[in-house]
Order: C-alpha cells, then structure tokens, then sequence
C-alpha cells in the first residue's frame, strides 16, 4: 500500500468542493448572518427559531396531541430554550437522532440594583456571564436587550427592552482607561487589566429638569424617568429584570475572498442555526425521529432550569414516548446525539498553544471530538471507539468534509460541552462543531466552508444515522 493509503493526512475542502457545494457555501451563510443580527440572546434566538420552525410547518405542541409519522412540533422551555422534532417511520423505541446545541454567549449582564450617578455620568453596575477576557468588552458599541417584569398596579407585565441594534438607535458603552495614565494598569495580569467591578456601563449624563429637592442625583432621576416613559419602570423593576449587554456589531464578510464571518456569539449559534435548518429541511420523513435541543446556560455549567441538566428534556421526550407507550428509558438508550458545539480553530498567531497533529484547521470541515476536557480529559464525555467509526463512515459516505480534532495541547487550558449530559442519559454521543478564531470574544470568525459542512454533517445524522 501507498503512503497515501495507509496515512491519515487532513486536507482542506478546497481541492474537493463541488459546484454545489460552492453554492451552498455563499446560499447557507446568507441565512446565517440574519440569524446572528436577530438573535444576539438566548431569549431572541428562540423567537427566532419559533419563527422560522412554524414557517416550515412545526406546531407548538402540547402532550394531549397525538403523534404521526412527519408531524413537526416544538416546544419552547421558558423563553430561554427549544425543542423541536420531526416524528420518524420507525417507533420512538428504537431511539432518536439528536442535536444538542446552546443559545447563550458570553456577555455582560446588568446587576439587579444597578443604576448609579458618579461625577456627573450615569452608569449600570454588571456582572458578567460566562469566560470573558473582561479587557475586550470596554471601548466597543454594546446593545441593551432582555425583559423586564414591571410590577405596577398589582399586576406582573413582561416589557421587551431592545435598544443599539436598529441605526438611529443610541448605544452604549464601558469605558477604558488612556494609555497616557495607564503606567500602573499595562503592569497588571490580563485578568486584572479590567477587573469585574470595573464594567460599569455610560448610559447618560443630562441631568432631570424635574423640581424635586429631596433628589440630589439628577442624572439618575432622568435615566429612571425615561425607563419609566418608555418601559413603565421604576428602579425596583431592575430586582425582577434580565437585562445584558451584547456587542453592537452585525455579522459580515472577512477578507478580501470573503471565506469567513465575523460576528458576536457564532459559540454555539453557529451549531444551533444548522442543527435547527438541518431538521427544518429534512424532505422526507425520516426513519428515526429527528430532534434538536436548543438549550441555556452551557457557558455557565448548563445549570438550570434552562440548561442541558434541566428535566425538561425528558418532559418533553417522555410525553412524546407516551403517545407511542414507549419507555422514556428505552428511547435514550438506542438514541444517538451529536453534541453541537465549537472548538478552536488552530491559529498560528498562538501556534504554541497547539498540538497541530490533533487541532482543528479552518476550511478543513466540520470538527468531530472524541473527548473535550482539561487535564487529564477532566469532564470529557470521550465517546466510543464504535460511536466514531460509524460516524465517520456516515460522512465519507455522504460527501461531508470533517476532521477530528481536541481543543489544544494537553495541559493548555480545555473546556466541556453538554456532550457528558446528555452521555449521562444513557445516550451514545459525540462532539462535533466549527472551528471558531478568537472563541469568546466580542467579535468571533468562523470560515464558511466549516459552516456549511457541520450542516451538511447534521442533515447526514438526521437523514442516514
Ligand atoms: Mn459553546
Ligand atoms: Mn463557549
């Protein structure tokens, strides 16, 4: 045998595209660069995904329906997650095809007391939500999005607040501090350059021309009177309020060739997004039920009542057994689940941080991993030897450009993925996602390519696993 027969060389997908999947490539990240403007939260992507599911068919579903082959149904967990399924030929005993991928992103969310006046500015206290390098968020456009339930003549009301994303909107800000003063802070450790109680956002400085003299902060008295005009708040609505701050970029084209996209929050929509269209374009009914999980809080440990951990999972998967007087148990067990998450893309700006035998290279396909974790694999789910070889049969037969990768050199940090939650139902289940440059950032790149190919590589899973 040949070199070539008996190495395992990784090839980029350029020297083996077709014209179809050239098209596809552009076709599919138009669609997606939509998707990422409309749903910079977990809240907003699920409307979203809503929307675009009952476009294609789906219904909001509600146990007491019965359940035929080719019915599409969702259900939506609390604003924050969705579940959605196309019911297959064969019985929900002999298990399902699942994508599990989640809908939240780094960012800076607003504290529960957090409007306060200092010399003559108007800021929000925050706290972050997931791994943030913190020094990346000041000096960049923020929007403000989320709810509010304002308490107001004894009633509870859910107010949408949406502002920095439509052009004549104003935006918002952390500050950062010159470099002409900054001989102290360039010393400090990255972690410490902008520490938490640092990101405090500018939202005003003019202050309220109400008559009131038992009132000495006048910028926060306009502040709250505009909240108050337009959301019908008061400071006390912020204690029953998930608001955050998200990074006021839209999604566009990189480089002279236009092969990447640049865009906040591509970890995970850019799983969730094909592991949704993939199910919504499925033509036939499939042989096993189709699911895919879009979920919460993965950037905090998938806690919750929203995360991967939640039981409304198998709420939902157990209401569909029963209309088939199946065994929820019996389901999972002959179920398979590919775990949609990214991974990084090799990048030889940080070379030394990669083992570049076994890193994921942009433009190279889609990204299976066998195991995820730090340390000594610390919180990988590792799938099987069995798991992987069937997969990997699956896309060659189907024309998917892949590649097997870990995140980084063994010792150099690492990271999980809802992957062991869902091994933990006695589901069989491996990783696999894009390829993503400068993974928790504001503003993250993703090669097209890649993108395209994890779709690919979903629709085989729901079609053919
Ligand atoms: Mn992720
Ligand atoms: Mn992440």
């Amino acid at each position: 045998m040949t070199s070539e027969q008996l190495f395992y060389d990784k090839k980029t997908g350029f020297d083996r595209l077709t014209d179809e999947d050239k098209q596809g490539i552009q076709t599919y990240a138009e669609g997606y660069k939509k998707f990422l403007d409309e749903s910079k939260t977990e809240r907003d992507a699920v409307l979203e995904i809503a929307r675009m599911a009952e476009s294609k068919g789906f219904r909001a579903w509600t146990r007491d329906d019965t359940l035929r082959p080719g019915d599409k149904i969702y259900r939506i967990n609390r604003h924050k997650g969705i579940m959605l399924a196309v019911i297959g030929n064969q019985s929900l005993a002999e298990g399902v095809r699942l994508t599990a991928a989640h809908l939240d992103a780094p960012r800076v969310d607003i504290r529960t007391v957090p409007l306060y006046e200092d010399n003559g500015m108007a800021f929000f206290k925050t706290h972050y939500y997931g791994g943030i390098k913190k020094y990346q968020w000041t000096a960049i456009p923020l929007e403000l999005r989320g709810v509010v339930c304002v308490c107001e003549n004894g009633e509870v009301k859910r107010v949408q607040v949406r502002v920095g994303d439509k052009p004549t909107d104003p935006k918002f800000v952390i500050t950062d501090l010159l470099p002409h003063l900054a001989t102290e802070q360039m010393t400090r450790k990255a972690t410490e350059v902008i520490k938490g109680e640092g990101l405090n956002i500018l939202i005003g400085s003019v202050p309220s021309e109400t008559v009131d003299e038992k009132c000495s902060e006048k910028i926060k008295l306009a502040i709250m009177e505009h909240l108050n005009r337009e959301y019908g708040m008061t400071e006390a609505d912020f204690l029953s309020a998930e608001l955050c701050c998200v990074p006021a970029f839209n999604a566009c084209d990189i480089g002279f060739d236009r092969s990447f996209v640049g865009a906040y929050g591509h970890d995970d929509r850019v799983c969730s997004y094909p592991a949704a269209t993939s199910l919504f374009d499925l033509t036939e009914t499939p042989a096993h039920t189709g699911v895919c999980l879009l979920v919460d809080k993965e950037e905090i440990g998938s806690e919750g009542v929203s995360g991967m951990l939640s039981q409304a999972f198998e709420w939902f998967m157990g209401d569909m057994c029963r209309t088939q007087g199946v065994e929820l148990a019996d389901c999972f067990a002959h179920s398979f689940c590919l775990s949609a998450d990214v991974t990084a893309a090799y990048d030889p700006n940080f070379a030394d941080v990669y083992d570049k035998r076994n890193s994921a290279f942009v433009n190279y396909g889609v990204a299976l991993c066998k195991y995820t974790g730090s340390g000594g694999k610390g919180g990988a789910s590792d799938a099987s030897a069995e798991v992987v070889g069937k997969v990997r049969k699956l896309m060659n037969d189907n024309g998917v450009f892949w590649q097997m990768a870990e995140m980084g050199k063994t010792d150099a940090g690492g990271g999980g993925t809802v992957a062991k939650f869902m091994a933990q139902r006695n589901i069989d289940t491996l990783d696999a996602g894009v390829p993503v440059l400068s993974m928790h950032a504001p503003y993250e790149t993703v090669a097209k390519l890649d993108c395209y190919m994890t779709y690919k590589c979903m629709k085989t899973i729901f079609e053919q696993a």
